[in-house]
């Protein structure tokens, strides 16, 4: 998560309370899920520790993680009670990463009694055909109005699956129809995405909600959308770090072991394989290019995950290239969104801003509409 410097600086805490889940959702990258749980002594001195040592840093977000979080309503209920008591000086808050079926009744009461420290964020697929597909048939448990009524700055995170790709226009427009402000859609890794078979069909749904974007300009375009062009045009550029994964990001497991982010844990890459904090010294890496990516014009504006980089092929810098069809056709998509957007001037840009963006759609169309 990276934030422009007239942002506050943010460093985000992750705490894996469990590695256990109530759902068994299809393309879920956690290995091993187990029943363990954190002990609220290693979450105590996990939270006063950062308090200690975060010189350099405004304020801290604490991410309830899982598995599934809500499965121990008690356990997060004391970390947030507990760190309130003791009145640490920096500001923070609790960001409750759920599926939402475990949200109801009482602990929804506690969630808005709370609301000025613990923030709730819901995982949800789309249209409820696609979400029982992807997530154990748990649509209808989540009580979904609860999360866009009570956080409406809150976005919706949904996966994109292989087998429900046909229906992601739908999906997507159904979440902006729920009311959510926003919608953070990532594509599954770790899953065979067989990519010429959906090529054409990937190609059309997004075309589907470009017009969807042209006929209401209001809307915010999903993540999907969210590729900086005019970042192409800049080629000379070192790779910049595209997260705060081992830097102004820690995620502490079950007992308490620091790692740079999730993904580094051993419930999602092995016990063996596992990098804990420091071991890679983030910092000092400089330019994050993959040398596999050195003739491809997106590496700048190519989505980059440096924990599923290492879970599928050991090294952190070498990008998994199963996904480079669907960055194409994501920046494809974006050209003719933006193109359209430019010329019906729906969209306000800075004027240096515009002709980049343009030079950037040309590139782009010449060289992949010409291939
Ligand atoms: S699209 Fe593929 S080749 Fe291009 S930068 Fe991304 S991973 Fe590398
Ligand atoms: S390495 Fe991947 S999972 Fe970890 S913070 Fe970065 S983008 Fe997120």
């Amino acid at each position: 998560m990276e934030k422009k410097d007239t942002e506050k600086k943010r460093k985000i805490v992750i705490l894996t309370i469990t590695e256990d889940c109530n759902l068994d959702c299809v393309y879920c990258f956690e290995k091993a899920k187990t029943k363990k749980v954190m002990d609220i002594q290693v979450a105590k001195v996990a939270i006063e520790y950062e308090f200690k040592n975060s010189d350099g840093f405004d304020e801290i977000e604490f991410d309830l993680f899982g598995g599934e979080p809500t499965l121990y309503i008690n356990l997060i209920k004391e970390i947030v009670e507990w760190t309130y008591a003791q009145e640490f000086q920096k500001p923070y808050l609790f960001h409750l990463e759920t599926n939402g079926t475990l949200v109801h009744g009482e602990f929804q009461e506690w969630l808005l009694r709370n609301k000025e420290y613990v923030y709730a964020g819901l995982s949800l697929d789309g249209t409820p055909e696609t979400h029982n597909n992807n997530r154990s048939t748990s649509y209808n448990l989540i009580d979904i109005d609860f999360f866009v009524k009570n956080y409406p700055e809150q976005s919706v995170r949904m996966t994109v699956n292989r087998s429900t790709i046909s229906n992601l226009s739908k999906d997507i427009i159904h979440l902006h129809n729920l009311g959510f402000p926003e919608v953070v859609a990532t594509f599954a890794y770790g899953i065979n995405w067989e990519i010429n078979e959906i090529k054409n069909i990937l190609e059309l749904e997004l075309r589907k909600l470009c017009n969807f974007y042209l006929e209401n300009p209001e809307i915010k375009e999903c993540s999907i959308f969210d590729m900086n062009l005019p970042d192409i045009l800049h080629k000379e550029r070192k790779i910049k770090k595209w997260c705060g994964t081992g830097t102004t990001m820690v995620s502490y497991g079950i007992d308490g072991t620091k790692y740079p982010c999730h993904t580094f844990q051993p419930n999602t890459t092995s016990e063996t394989k596992a990098i804990k904090f420091g071991e890679i010294d983030f910092n000092l890496i400089k330019d994050f290019s993959d040398p596999e990516c050195s003739n491809c014009i997106l590496e700048p504006t190519c989505p980059n995950c440096y924990g599923m980089n290492f879970v599928n092929g050991g090294d952190i810098l070498t990008r998994n290239k199963q996904l480079c069809e669907i960055v194409k056709i994501r920046a494809i998509a974006i050209s003719y969104l933006k193109a359209h957007q430019i010329e019906k001037n729906l969209k306000q840009f800075k004027p240096n801003e515009m002709f980049q963006t343009i030079e950037a759609i040309k590139e782009i169309q010449s060289k992949f509409l010409s291939e």
